[in-house]
């Protein structure tokens, strides 16, 4: 029997709630395979900064790097509550971007995937979706402005300035873009490079980098496209994108606007893979607005799971059981309020309903 150590970090918001569907489900798993998970729950984010004064705490550190990998919910607060605390303590800085450093997660997979059965989900039109919209964002997790030197000052007149460091060396570049050339092998064979060649320098070098790589994938076809333009793209032709690669965060920015697409931030799982050590998480945040209510949407939550099982646990089966699980319950006309705003009528559940649903559908399959 295979035996994972599993940290959870169920985080702030709607992390809890979201955190407990994917459990439900995990024990599923765990029920009718050969594997057994050890969770190991500990607190992440600005819950834990007000138990314990720090954001990523020692104890929650160490729980980390025993686990095999972690399952991550959602951090942060709303912009008024974050005022609450100390700017470096604060949940992206204190524990979100450790987090990733850590464990080096570079390189983060997030799937912007919608059928055609679920397409009335997304606000594009019916032709503009076509046959559904499935493509792959592949973004560097570990680099970039996120984590270069940051310093801030007043000059002698009294002026706030304020510099921000995108850094990124070749050797970052270049094993991203292997994990882009790959991942676009096994599906369509097409690559879209997204970048800010005619501004950035650091774009520059990304794309020498590409040259150097792309001879190594001969059959990968390798398409050129400006971010700016394609934040257009991914609204007025969302079919033409199969495997996108980028940095740090353009890849924040453009993920976001996929769950725009899709109809719901909680439509995006992701998973953050490093050679060591990985983790799995949402693309979303903590939903503050909605924390608390069981109104929530489980699915990004849910399908991150489901990318676990199948990216590091061997378990690509049990992967696909979820995947269908959840489209199942959406195809029996339930969803939760985040996507009411379509012309089909769904039936309203909240988060607990749903991932009950969930679990009924993967015991049938
Ligand atoms: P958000 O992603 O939390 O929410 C944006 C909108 O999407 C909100 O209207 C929210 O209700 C909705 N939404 C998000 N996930 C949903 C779900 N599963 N079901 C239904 N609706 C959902 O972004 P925000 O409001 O800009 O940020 C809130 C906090 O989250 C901030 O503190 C931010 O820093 C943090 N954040 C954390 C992460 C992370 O944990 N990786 C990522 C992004 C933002």
């Amino acid at each position: 029997m295979k035996n994972y150590k599993i940290a959870v970090l169920a985080g702030d918001g709607i992390g809890p709630e979201i955190m407990n569907q994917a459990l439900k489900v995990l024990d599923i798993v765990e029920k009718r395979n050969d594997v057994r998970f050890e969770l190991m729950p500990a607190s992440f984010g600005a819950c834990a900064y007000f138990s314990d004064g720090k954001a990523f705490p020692d104890e929650t550190i160490a729980i980390c790097d025993e686990a095999d990998t972690i399952l991550k919910g959602t951090i942060g607060l709303g912009h008024e509550e974050s005022q609450k605390i100390p700017v470096d303590e604060r949940p992206e800085r204190g524990a979100l971007l450790p987090l990733r450093k850590r464990y080096n997660t570079y390189a983060n997979f997030r799937p912007v995937s919608l059928p055609p059965v679920l397409s009335h989900f997304s606000p594009l039109k019916p032709n503009v979706i076509g046959r559904g919209i499935d493509f792959m964002i592949i973004r560097e997790l570990v680099g970039g402005l996120y984590f270069g030197a940051k310093k801030r000052g007043v000059d002698k007149d009294g002026k706030r300035w304020v510099h921000e460091t995108l850094e990124y060396d070749e050797e970052q570049i270049r094993r991203i873009l292997h994990v882009a050339f790959q991942t676009a092998m096994k599906r369509k064979k097409v690559l879209h490079n997204v970048h800010k060649s005619n501004v950035l320098v650091s774009s520059v070098l990304w794309n020498e980098i590409v040259e150097e790589v792309a001879p190594e994938y001969p059959d990968v076809t390798v398409k050129q496209v400006l971010v700016d333009a394609a934040a257009t793209a991914m609204c007025l032709n969302p079919g033409q994108f199969d495997v996108m690669v980028m940095e740090n965060m353009f890849g924040d920015i453009l993920s976001d606007q996929g769950g725009g697409i899709l109809g719901s931030l909680g439509l995006m799982p992701s998973a953050c893979i490093g050679d060591k050590k990985s983790y799995f998480e949402p693309s979303h945040g903590s939903a503050p607005d909605i924390a608390g209510q069981n109104i929530a949407n489980p699915y990004a939550m849910v399908g991150s799971v489901a990318m676990m099982l199948d990216m590091i646990m061997d378990l690509e089966q049990e992967s696909k059981n979820i995947w269908k699980a959840m489209q199942s319950v959406f195809a029996e006309g339930f969803s939760t309020p985040d996507l009411s705003n379509t012309d089909v009528e769904s039936k309203m559940i909240g988060t607990d309903a749903f991932g009950d649903k969930i679990v009924a559908h993967l015991k049938n399959i």
